[in-house]
């Protein structure tokens, strides 16, 4: 046993999920995290996922939704998102862990010669990598009590090796230190008229053959759980009573967490670990929050343009920006999807005419392109609020040198490398790197904004850090063609000059970002810019 951890102070909890994916075990870490930051314990979260990428910055958003950054320019899974719009506080690299890294580093570490005569084996050089990593967070001493989500579901081939190390650690802690919330599904089989525990049952066995037995059961539900259904599973589930917990499907992930109040979720687990709440819970601003989203005053209807808007997941941080934005405005947005690959002339007014306010998104490659120029010299000429990220600004500086600067051949070298008028290149120090992984501008970068623009008075100052993630920007060489009185450059890196922010002076609202704004907006300090453009696309609005 080790005796250093059976004396840490940090508490560890597991989440692991069974019977399907995609039941929210991200959206329950968060909100129990969330309940025991209102009680002042400081907490943080992290996600290992099985998958053997090293990071899902290569992943396309239709396999895995969304890459969210960090400010330390990890490409992480998108429950990182959920965790800090949640708590208001940064995750970093050391908050996802891949299969991809985990084995990466063990085989570094075998050239080196650090095992050096011993066979490698998944137990105990993988188990040992992964409890290392599982504990590093927590050795930093910043944190009560450190969240461990399990990607996956128990039974997954792929899973096993993190199981293993939960069982391992578990053991290593002590009880006391330790805890497994299990996350699974009580289905509702609607020509029986009853929700089903016997997929529970089996997953919590699938789990104590791995040698862990669940603390606590979240059971994700359609209707509410009978009190003999709850006895029931808590019989089948060696559990307490009190430790089965009912998530029941709600209007917006940000309930959660008053309904697992509501349930006890974060009282269980205290108990458990043996500690006492420091504080009453303190979420009035939380509440404040939610009152605002569920009375809005107004409704407007926002455009978001992308080429994965079939798949939600895809842009799950724009979305979520929008509904902090909206709560500050209590506006209801309701956002269309348009994908970028159906819109043309022919189309984009039907389209268009409709909204309040316009979002280009981020995306790689040329598929879809030419629709989102056509959507953005709609927006322009039309005076709809407008919004482009990343790629969304790229294209709004392409729009503007093909209609309005006469550079008809103008783009950018990721869809046309021999075009004419490269008015987006790829960056300098991006043109020597030929590996894919993790090699963009990536994470937090300054930008010092120019006085007298719309951004700088959004922000309310003049020097900003955003998060990054590409490999394109606006070519220099272009800046007197390109920008003129009105098309205008509002922001730019202090150390390389490269292009930022654009602004379109004659319009109402028209901003252009090379950053994703939308990986810093969180319940308790939503993003600034998406405030203001809701706000613009309210008004926009109410003048008609
Ligand atoms: N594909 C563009 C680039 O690499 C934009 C990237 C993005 O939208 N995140 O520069």
């Amino acid at each position: 046993m080790n005796e250093y951890n059976r004396m840490s102070k940090t508490k560890y909890i597991f989440v692991t999920g069974g019977v399907t994916s995609s039941l929210g075990k991200g959206i329950i870490a968060a909100s129990l995290a969330k309940l025991l930051q209102a009680q002042n314990f400081k907490v943080t979260i992290q996600k290992f996922d099985p998958y053997i990428n090293v990071d899902p910055g290569t992943l396309n958003p239709y396999e895995h939704g969304e890459c969210f950054v960090t400010d330390d320019g990890a490409e992480t899974d998108l429950d990182l998102g959920h965790y800090e719009r949640f708590l208001n506080v940064n995750t970093s690299q050391a908050n996802n862990v891949t299969t991809g890294r985990v084995y990466q580093s063990v085989i570094e570490k075998e050239r080196k010669g650090e095992f050096l005569g011993k066979t490698v084996q998944v137990i105990p050089h993988i188990t040992n990598e992964i409890k290392e990593r599982m504990q590093l967070l927590g050795e930093s001493g910043e944190y009560d009590i450190v969240i461990t989500e399990i990607g996956g579901t128990v039974g997954d081939i792929e899973s096993l090796p993190y199981i293993e190390s939960v069982r391992q650690l578990i053991w290593d802690l002590g009880r006391e230190n330790a805890l497994v919330i299990h996350l699974t599904l009580i289905p509702f089989l609607a020509a029986a008229g009853e929700l089903k525990t016997k997929p529970t049952q089996h997953s919590v066995k699938t789990l104590m053959e791995s040698g862990i037995l669940a603390d606590i059961i979240v059971c994700r539900t359609e209707h509410e759980l009978t009190e003999e259904l709850r006895e029931k599973l808590a019989l089948f589930c060696n559990v307490k009573r009190e430790a089965i917990i009912q998530s029941i499907d709600v209007d917006t992930i940000y309930d959660v967490p008053l309904k697992m109040l509501d349930e006890g979720l974060d009282k269980v687990v205290l108990e458990k670990l043996k500690l006492q709440p420091k504080q009453p819970h303190q979420l009035d601003a939380w509440n404040g929050f939610l009152n605002r989203l569920k009375n809005p005053q107004h409704r407007i209807k926002i455009g978001l343009v992308g080429k994965y808007v079939e798949l939600q997941d895809s842009y799950k941080s724009i979305l979520e920006a929008i509904i902090h934005a909206g709560a500050v405005n209590e506006t209801e947005v309701e956002v269309i999807s348009l994908h970028s690959e159906y819109i043309d002339e022919s189309n984009v007014q039907q389209e268009l005419k409709p909204l309040d306010g316009l979002i280009v998104a981020p995306g790689f490659g040329e598929r879809g392109i030419e629709g989102k120029i056509t959507a953005i010299a709609y927006a322009r000429k039309n005076n709809i609020p407008f919004l482009g990220i990343c790629l969304g600004m790229q294209m709004a500086v392409i729009e503007y040198a093909r209609n309005q600067v006469g550079l008809p051949d103008a783009n950018s070298t990721e869809m046309d490398p021999s075009c004419k008028s490269p008015v987006i290149d790829l960056m300098e120090t991006q043109k020597s790197i030929v590996k894919k992984g993790g090699t963009m501008r990536l994470g937090a970068w300054d930008c010092s904004l120019n006085s007298g623009t719309i951004t700088s008075e959004i922000y309310a100052k003049k020097s900003i850090s955003e998060r990054h993630r590409h490999r394109y920007e606006f070519n220099n060489a272009f800046t007197d063609q390109v920008f003129d009185d009105k098309f205008i450059v509002a922001g730019t890196n202090p150390e390389t000059g490269l292009v930022e922010v654009i602004e379109y002076k004659d319009h109402p609202w028209f901003v252009g970002v090379q950053f994703h704004p939308e990986y810093k907006s969180t319940v308790s300090d939503p993003h600034p810019l998406f405030k203001d453009f809701v706000k613009a696309s309210l008004a926009k609005k109410l003048e008609y």
